[in-house]
């Protein structure tokens, strides 16, 4: 095992101070937030364009944390127990890390790289040579220049196989991780033709991941791919390197450029057949079934398909292990349950690094509440019972976890494990279920995780008994995505708020706040104290600012640490009568420069510097802000810059009368795109968070973060000359019509403009025209055209393909007004890939 006084010689860095007690350095952290047993860690300090692992020493240090590699001066005193090596680079420090514990493991290791299927192929690869051999693999798509070397210190002695992926952006990338993941075999899946901004061509980008594989013994890849094809027979050496290529092109393969044919001879919607023929050793030809038909899939599987036949297990064999491949299910999922209980639903695969991350995921949630496991056997570990469940057990305390639930004839075998927790065990699932008594759960975080076998979709199912058929589903990557495409555009040290007033903008607040609080935004912003209190109660810590706080709520600013906005001399003199009574938090100060709405205006100044100075003593000014009338539009740009001008001359009186500085912001989402000057200290991001560009310049980059989904209820055969729902608007026609019933309404927020041909929905990938009125609880759509359609069906009323700026202009309004309609009654599901 690594030790601490290693690390010098290991890495080239500087040993500035060993840490008092030694330790085994068994986990590599990166993010203060998921310490889980801090003696045993080393943190790496890492420096990216929007993050300083340096920031949290202190924090990590009052964890426990005792061993650090960091890449500036640190003050030593305040560490005093601590070891601290510093290196040049703290990446390149966690790369020589990996890449020396991965030496130390002689087995085969498989690297996968190419545009598409890389996640996919490797858990196919890992399902179809799990009987076989102990595999240690890259949890979900661990690929990057960080996410390969943790991957690869996961590689233990009892492992046989190490299947990991490499994905990269730019020239130079993939020689560092195949330095780490040192593969002895080799996957290139493909190569997509979408533009790569790294790379000057495509020729350049296979070159480059062409580079995981000069050293293997064996390479796989199909030969179609004319780019890999070249590329792996120029750049890989045949003295060196076998290379077993699949082709669907029989010239190609008689032509001796492939070693097996791979014909489709039967497609149907859920399966295909395939004919696999083979020239060396000696001639033969196989039939193989796949469990489904879509062109990717059959393509990832075919991969794994002649790794099996290369390896020459026998093809009954290979049938049966294909017969068992499962879809790569990637997402988290957290869904409203019964008694204000949330269930987080991972359905990725059950190994001890799902676990983890399903456990962090847990642990990131502000929501306060009990937690609660409910785990079957953890299939897949490579570890015998007795240490696996030990490792379990002793991941559960530091992620918050106060209760388990095991189901499974392993898990209970091995109950005594979990003492210090409350738990209960069943031998399955029917059991669980037959003894579910649903008054034992309020208000708590329940993660449901389980191996598919044991069929945890019912428990899902359940918690969530009364959802009706119409779900608000929120894509918190996207909202990531999107947080990081303004986070990009700030200026060095501009600080963020995010409005997540109301519901946030119908997202659901909690969890949209709880996620930024995760990735570190500096401020929040709601329009009432009331959604200000509800954020606190959900463990929000973050500062907070209330746009609209009535006087009567000032004691629950207090209360809660509130920050309120304030925009008249009326509610100041209120909230002064309360500061000088107790301390108050600290205000914002409202400024109209144009709005003509609320705030404070150029000639109120003199008068509000003079109650500032004179209150000094018992009221703290923490920003200044104003709020463009036109941001979104070029035809008000000289409006836009005259209040902007108004702006920067204000704030500075303010200052001066107040003595200190205090942060300054004026720019909502569409001037943060088109006024990059005017960020001064902070500025306030709204709609683009949820994927609405509103200044039209960069009409590509953001994701579409809510789907609206609802269900049909029925389906109806109209004859020509029948009119459809209320006032028989629905106008009859001259033929036959098919209509779907939705089971959404304008109670759900879906508005009433969109009747009678204004709105449309998706169906089964096909736009459907809204037939009739929108009624309270549900609306027709015609399907006439649609084919198979069914009741059950899935119908999208706002989500890609169908997005909210069309369907807003189509009946004359906003987006805003679309996000915040959707009522509170929907369901909100919260998705995490
Ligand atoms: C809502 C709001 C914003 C955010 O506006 P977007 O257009 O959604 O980005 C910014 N500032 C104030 C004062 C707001 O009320």
């Amino acid at each position: 095992m690594l030790q601490f006084s290693d690390l010098p010689a290991l890495t080239g860095g500087t040993l500035l101070q060993l840490p008092a007690a030694p330790a085994a350095m068994q986990r590599l952290l990166l993010d203060s937030r998921r310490v889980e047993t801090p003696a045993d860690s080393l943190f790496l300090a890492l420096r990216g364009p929007q993050h300083d692992g340096h920031r949290y020493l202190p924090e990590l240090y009052r964890a426990g944390v005792r061993q650090f590699v960091v890449q500036d001066d640190v003050l030593l005193a305040d560490f005093p127990e601590a070891g601290f090596l510093r290196v040049p680079d703290t990446l390149a420090a966690l790369q020589t890390l990996a890449t020396h514990h991965r030496r130390h493991f002689p087995i085969p290791v498989f690297g996968i790289t190419g545009s598409n299927g890389k996640t996919i192929v490797k858990e196919w690869l890992a399902q179809l040579l799990s009987p076989d051999e102990l595999i240690c693999k890259s949890p979900r798509s661990y690929n990057s220049q960080v996410g390969v070397p943790l991957s690869v210190w996961e590689l233990t002695a009892s492992h046989t196989l190490g299947i990991f992926e490499a994905g990269i952006s730019e020239p130079g990338e993939m020689a560092r991780l195949a330095r780490i993941i040192q593969p002895t075999l080799g996957i290139f899946t493909n190569l997509g033709t979408a533009h790569d901004a790294g790379f000057a061509s495509p020729a350049e980008k296979v070159a480059e991941k062409m580079r995981l594989f000069e050293q293997v013994d064996t390479l796989f890849y199909c030969a179609d791919h004319e780019l890999i094809h070249a590329a792996a027979r120029r750049q890989l050496s045949p003295a060196r390197t076998t290379r077993v290529a699949w082709t669907r092109q029989r010239a190609r393969f008689d032509a001796q450029e492939a070693d097996l044919l791979i014909t489709m001879q039967e497609a149907a919607a859920d399966r295909a057949v395939v004919r696999v023929e083979r020239a060396r050793p000696r001639p033969q030809e196989h039939t193989f079934t796949l469990p489904f038909a879509d062109e990717p899939s059959v393509e990832n599987a075919l991969h794994g398909l002649s790794v099996l036949l290369w390896r020459q297990v026998p093809p009954p064999e290979i049938q049966q292990r294909l017969d068992r491949l499962q879809p790569v299910a990637m997402r988290l999922e957290m869904k409203q349950a019964l008694h204000d209980c949330y269930v987080l639903d991972d359905t990725y695969n059950n190994d001890l690094a799902g676990l983890r991350l399903a456990l962090d995921a847990l642990a990131r949630q502000a929501r306060r509440g009990r937690r609660t496991l409910i785990l079957s056997d953890v299939l897949e570990s490579g570890l015998a019972g007795a240490e696996l469940y030990a490792r379990v057990a002793s991941l559960l305390p530091s992620h918050g976890v106060e209760r388990l639930i095991g189901i499974g004839p392993d898990i209970s075998r091995h109950h005594a494990a979990f003492q210090g927790l409350q738990t209960e065990f069943y031998p399955d699932t029917a059991a669980f279920l037959a003894a579910f008594q649903p008054e034992q759960f309020r208000q708590e975080l329940i993660l449901v995780k389980g191996a598919r076998r044991y069929g945890f979709e019912r428990i899902v199912a359940a918690f969530q008994q009364k959802i009706h058929g119409t779900v608000l589903e929120v894509n918190l990557d996207a909202l990531v995505h999107n947080l990081n495409f303004y986070r990009r555009r700030l200026q060095p040290g501009v600080k963020l708020m995010v409005m997540v007033k109301a519901f946030a903008y119908g997202s659901g607040s909690a969890e949209v706040a709880n996620l930024l609080q995760f990735h570190r935004a500096d401020y929040l912003a709601v329009a009432y104290a009331d959604e200000g209190v509800d954020l606190r109660q959900h463990g929000i810590s973050l500062p907070l600012m209330v746009m609209n706080p009535a006087p009567d709520a000032f004691q629950k600013l207090r209360q809660y640490h509130l920050e309120p906005e304030i925009y008249s001399f009326e509610r100041l003199h209120d909230y002064l009568s309360a500061a000088r009574e107790a301390a108050m938090p600290a205000i914002h100060l409202k400024l109209d420069t144009g709005m003509r709405r609320l705030g404070f205006a150029e000639e109120d100044l003199p008068e509000l510097c003079r109650l500032l100075r004179e209150n000094a003593a018992h009221l703290r000014v923490a920003s200044a802000l104003t709020h463009l009338a036109g941001a979104d539009e070029e035809q008000h740009n000289n409006f836009s810059r005259e209040q902007l001008a108004a702006f920067a001359r204000m704030t500075p009186q303010l200052e001066a009368a107040l003595g200190y500085p205090i942060l300054q912001h004026a720019l909502n989402s569409a001037g943060i795109v088109r006024f990059p000057e005017a960020q001064h200290s902070m500025v306030r991001l709204g709609i683009g968070l949820y994927g609405v560009e509103a200044s039209g310049q960069e009409p590509d980059a953001l994701r579409p973060v809510s789907t609206l989904r609802t269900t049909i209820s029925q389906i109806k055969t109209l004859p020509a000359g029948h009119t459809v729902g209320y006032g028989r608007r629905g106008q009859a026609t001259d033929h036959e019509r098919r209509i779907a019933t939705l089971a959404i309404g304008y109670a759900d927020g879906y508005d009433r403009r969109f009747g009678n041909g204004a709105g449309e929905v998706l169906i089964r990938g096909q736009r459907a025209p809204i037939v009739g009125n929108v009624c309270m609880d549900m609306c027709m759509a015609d399907v006439t055209h649609i084919a198979d359609v069914q009741a059950g069906d899935a119908a999208v009323i706002f989500g890609e393909n169908l997005p909210l700026t069309e369907l807003a202009a189509r009946i004359g309004t906003i987006p805003y007004e679309l996000l915040t309609n959707v009522s509170e009654r929907v369901k909100r599901v919260f998705v995490a890939e």
